[in-house]
């Protein structure tokens, strides 16, 4: 049996480098796309090293994505790579577009030239329901995004569609609700919540202030979203899927899970700052997931509570070592 191989780009990121874990545990030959960087960013795949070929290359750049492909000629490409961080896209738009929409357009324009019969996996994302006529939401769900990164990963979702009807690709977009792991940056608020539930009770610091403790969210682990993503791209026929807990939790339960981890009362410790309110709150944001599960078997391994601990259990380790 030939070795398969895949590319994957943002193999530096949260998503990428487990997914790297799961290709090269299935025997895959792993490329990993990565951007130049003044600095060391790679982090998060040091482990890896060995495992896999990193080679260069940039969204932004069309010539250095058709090099990429034509030169690794991957069976599998899963697109990771984006701006992702919706408060900066409100700040620096045009630059969220270039990587997170005409950055797609870059990489199927180099797919259909240099390797058409690759399968293309799309990271689409939750933000595109934006204010959704209907909750849960379902692969038929109106896109109504309201803020900048919605809009460019719409864009780059109906480009991935067109693509496939138009030339034929197999293409497949994922649309992941949020999924959190102890690889996952302290912007973000769960990983923000379990890092410092472990500086409190490792004495580092007092307080946590957090925005709207009401908001709720689809939260479930990246490791089972990479799966998905993976399984995806082993059915006979490319198709769209939501990938996502099905269950929706707030902050507040968040926070109160976190706390009980180690054994602190949450209201000694946690104040509200208007500051850290979103301004474009999306409304009820929570995936069906009946598609993806009677279609292709998958659904999350991994509860909300066993999420908290696991990440409040690392982040401790981490800040005691
Ligand atoms: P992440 O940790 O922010 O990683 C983003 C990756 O994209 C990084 O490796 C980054 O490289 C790379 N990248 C950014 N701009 C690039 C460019 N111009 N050229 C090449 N690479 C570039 O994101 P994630 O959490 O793993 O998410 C993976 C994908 O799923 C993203 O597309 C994200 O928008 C989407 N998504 C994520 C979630 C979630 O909850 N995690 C939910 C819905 C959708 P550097 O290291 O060089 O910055």
């Amino acid at each position: 049996m030939t070795t398969k191989k895949a590319l994957i780009t943002g193999l530096t990121g949260q998503d990428g480098s487990y997914l790297a874990e799961l290709l090269i545990a299935k025997g895959y030959q792993v490329f990993g796309l990565v951007r130049r960087s003044s600095t060391s960013n790679l982090e998060r795949i040091t482990h890896l090293y060995g495992d896999i070929q990193i080679v260069s290359g940039d969204l932004l750049d069309q010539s250095s994505l058709m090099d990429v492909v034509s030169e690794c000629q991957p069976d599998e490409i899963y697109n990771l790579a984006s701006q992702s961080y919706v408060p900066l896209s409100w700040t620096q738009p045009a630059l969220t577009a270039e990587y997170t929409a005409l950055g797609v357009s870059r990489l199927l324009e180099s797919i259909r030239r240099c390797k058409p019969d690759a399968r293309f996996y799309q990271a689409s994302s939750s933000e595109v329901f934006g204010q959704p006529d209907e909750s849960p939401q379902t692969e038929r769900t109106a896109f109504r995004p309201r803020n900048p990164y919605g809009v460019a990963k719409a864009y780059a979702h109906w480009m991935t569609v067109n693509y496939r009807q138009k030339y034929n690709l197999y293409n497949c977009c994922g649309i992941t609700y949020t999924h959190e792991s102890p690889r996952r940056g302290t912007e973000f608020v769960f990983r923000k919540i379990t890092h410092a539930v472990a500086q409190i009770k490792l004495g580092l610091t007092n307080e946590l202030k957090l925005g709207n403790l009401d908001a709720r969210r689809d939260w479930c682990y990246a490791k089972d979203a990479v799966y998905a993503m993976w399984l995806m791209l082993q059915q006979e026929q490319p198709d769209d899927y939501l990938i996502a807990s099905g269950e929706t939790y707030s902050v507040k339960e968040l926070v109160e899970c976190a706390f009980d981890c180690v054994g602190l009362n949450w209201q000694d410790y946690v104040s509200v700052d208007p500051a850290f309110y979103r301004a474009d709150e999306p409304v009820q944001l929570v995936g069906c997931i009946e598609k993806i599960k009677m279609g292709i078997g998958w659904q999350p391994q991994y509860s909300f509570n066993q999420l908290v601990e696991l990440m409040v259990d690392y982040d401790l380790k981490k800040l005691s070592s």
